[in-house]
């Protein structure tokens, strides 16, 4: 009988060698061996370089956030503290004042600043012009975030010194005067007045959705995306609510015109600018929603992941952009983000969907994909991708379709020579990206020709039947590919079965394809070794920039992002890593 053996240890043999792609041949590196030739001697301006390229625009926009912050802090509070006109109310509540009208001040700021990362649309736009290469676009969730969390820390500050303020206050002009009335007092300045009262919705609202809002909570299957999506609802109110909040005008100057329009009130013109372009992006949403859309056929892959593609009217896509998708058959209100596995030659766009959760398995179902019955599965013979053929009597559900959006991946064109890595399901901005280098590289469909000269492309997977999900499209890259342009290296993660072992080693022997993928690629057996991979694209590209794009798991992510680092030189090869997240 076999004994299982390591699936590091499998021996290649001599065909197989050569059918090695040459980033995996190259021998400069051993395994766990780095190539340090490549890494040795950097400079501290050669670090801040390839800090530049890779993540350091997040950190520079970031810490000049938090200047502007620092800023507009000493200038507010230097300015309240030092304004004759609210000398009266700062002789009773002294330091209160300014604290929370400068906390208020920096809230109006991060409100100017809130929703333009969320505005899709404003975003794909401004990712075509020069802008691109100074404001890290990709990362516009996470400066949603970082000016969310810059909302709450300053609503906290803000409700403290108001705390603090109410206390001064009720004990001051407390009716009757007394210790005693100072408590009711202060429980009417806090739900009796106009501004205490929005002043807890909104805190209330803001609770509620940072609590959704939360990863490990928005992250959670089956429902916690949805919780996270509806509660940020509440934005409405919050909004409202602060609009409302400073109109009721409860510290008053001394002299002066007294609440003047000018001075409370103020919410809507921080807010307009970011507020005009989110609402048309939604109405957008509903425009394009009622686009006619046609499911033209449907594929169920193995591994529990469809593809379906769609007809749809004015459309025009890029390579490695993404759509939203519902289907009101399923829900009217959920829109689920999908890359697209189409390229722009083709005259459908496509998506493949990994069934995990509430939506994508109700929407399985409604375009007639069956992935749990056994019995189906034999009668439509194995485990191979099959065509969904809907019964006569029933038409396909409709779909909605928003977008397509841009991503990281789409600047891909820039660079002459591209590192695609893709686990799992993260490959499909790849697929769309090597569809469309594939049309380009042979002038098909009129498509514009391309200086993208090589492309390394590696899919790191679990199982063999992630393999089929590409089948097509990978086989017809190697067979039109005489000039060897894109390397294709797939890695299988999972451990082998000792019968599964064995059939690889049977065929193999002597072939000119590989067993499990039928590509002349050979299948890599564990994890991939990147020390090797970027030390041999730095050895074989010197004086080049590397675009490398990544769509997977944060960690495998996180390694990729050190490897670009490591292995950039502002005199060799420099790596521009850019990332999506699913
Ligand atoms: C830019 C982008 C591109 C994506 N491309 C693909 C793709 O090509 N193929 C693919 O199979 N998956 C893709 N995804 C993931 C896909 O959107 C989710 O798997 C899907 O929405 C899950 O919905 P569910 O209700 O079935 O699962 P749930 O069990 O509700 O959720 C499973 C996971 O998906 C996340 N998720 C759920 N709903 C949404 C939503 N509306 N928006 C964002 N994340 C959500 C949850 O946080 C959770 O981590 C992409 C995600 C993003 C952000």
């Amino acid at each position: 009988m076999l004994r299982r053996a390591p699936t590091s240890s499998l021996q290649r043999n001599k065909t197989e060698r050569r059918r090695l792609q040459g980033v995996m041949r190259q021998t400069t590196a051993v395994e766990g061996q780095e190539l340090t030739s490549k890494i040795k001697d950097k400079t501290l301006i050669d670090k801040y370089h390839t800090w530049l390229i890779n993540g350091g625009r997040v950190s520079l926009i970031f810490w000049l956030y938090i200047f502007l912050h620092i800023i507009v802090w000493v200038l507010g509070f230097m300015h309240y503290q030092l304004k004759d006109s609210s000398a009266g109310i700062r002789e009773v509540i002294s330091f209160g004042f300014p604290f929370a009208r400068t906390a208020a001040l920096l809230l109006h700021v991060d409100v100017a600043f809130i929703l333009f990362p969320v505005c899709r649309n404003f975003i794909s736009l401004l990712r075509q012009t020069p802008l691109n290469d100074v404001i890290p676009f990709d990362d516009n969730i996470r400066f949603h975030i970082a000016t969310a969390w810059s909302i709450v820390f300053f609503t906290f500050v803000h409700i403290g010194a108001h705390m603090y303020n109410f206390a001064a206050l009720s004990i001051a002009f407390a009716t009757p005067p007394g210790a005693a009335a100072a408590p009711v007092q202060f429980l009417i300045l806090n739900f009796a007045t106009g501004t205490g009262i929005t002043g807890w919705i909104m805190t209330a609202a803001l609770g509620v959705m940072v609590f959704f809002a939360m990863e490990k909570r928005r992250r959670a299957p089956n429902g916690g995306f949805e919780k996270f999506w509806y509660t940020h609802h509440l934005f409405v109110v919050f909004f409202v609510g602060w609009q409302f909040h400073g109109m009721f005008c409860m510290i008053k100057p001394d002299r002066g015109e007294l609440c003047s329009f000018n001075v409370i009130g103020v919410f809507w013109r921080y807010w307009l600018p970011g507020g005009l372009i989110f609402i048309t992006e939604r109405v957008l949403r509903e425009v394009r929603s009622r686009h006619w859309t046609n499911v033209a056929k449907v594929i169920q892959h193995p591994s529990k992941v469809m593809e379906v593609q769609i007809k749809k009217e004015k459309t025009t896509i890029r390579a490695g952009q993404y759509i939203f998708l519902s289907c009101p058959e399923v829900s009217y209100w959920q829109w689920h983000p999908f890359t697209l596995t189409s390229a722009p030659e083709e005259d459908y766009i496509s998506v493949h969907i990994r069934v995990v959760g509430d939506f994508t398995g109700a929407l399985a179902k409604a375009l007639g994909c069956d992935f749990d019955s056994k019995d189906e599965k034999a009668k439509k013979g194995g485990d191979g991708p099959q065509v969904v053929t809907p019964p006569l009597n029933r038409v396909m559900p409709r779909v909605m379709v928003d977008g397509p959006f841009g991503s990281a991946s789409e600047d891909f064109l820039n660079f002459e020579t591209i590192l695609l890595v893709g686990a799992g399901i993260g490959v499909t901005p790849f697929a769309s990206i090597l569809k469309s280098i594939w049309y380009r590289m042979n002038s098909f469909n009129h498509s514009a020709p391309t200086r993208l000269s090589k492309v390394y492309f590696v899919w790191v997977i679990r199982d063999f039947g992630t393999a089929e999900w590409f089948h097509s499209l990978l086989h017809a890259i190697e067979e039109q590919d005489t000039q060897n342009r894109i390397e294709i290296s797939i890695y299988l993660t999972a451990k082998l079965k000792d019968d599964d072992m064995h059939n690889i080693l049977v065929q193999e022997v002597g072939a000119e394809r590989d067993a499990i993928t039928s590509l002349r690629a050979p299948t890599h057996f564990g994890r991939p070794n990147w020390d090797k991979t970027f030390g041999s694209i730095a050895d074989k590209h010197p004086d080049t920039d590397v675009g490398v794009f990544f769509c997977g798991p944060p960690v495998l992510s996180n390694q990729l992002h050190t490897m670009s680092i490591k292995y950039s030189s502002a005199k060799g090869s420099r790596f521009f890593y850019g990332k999506e997240n699913f």
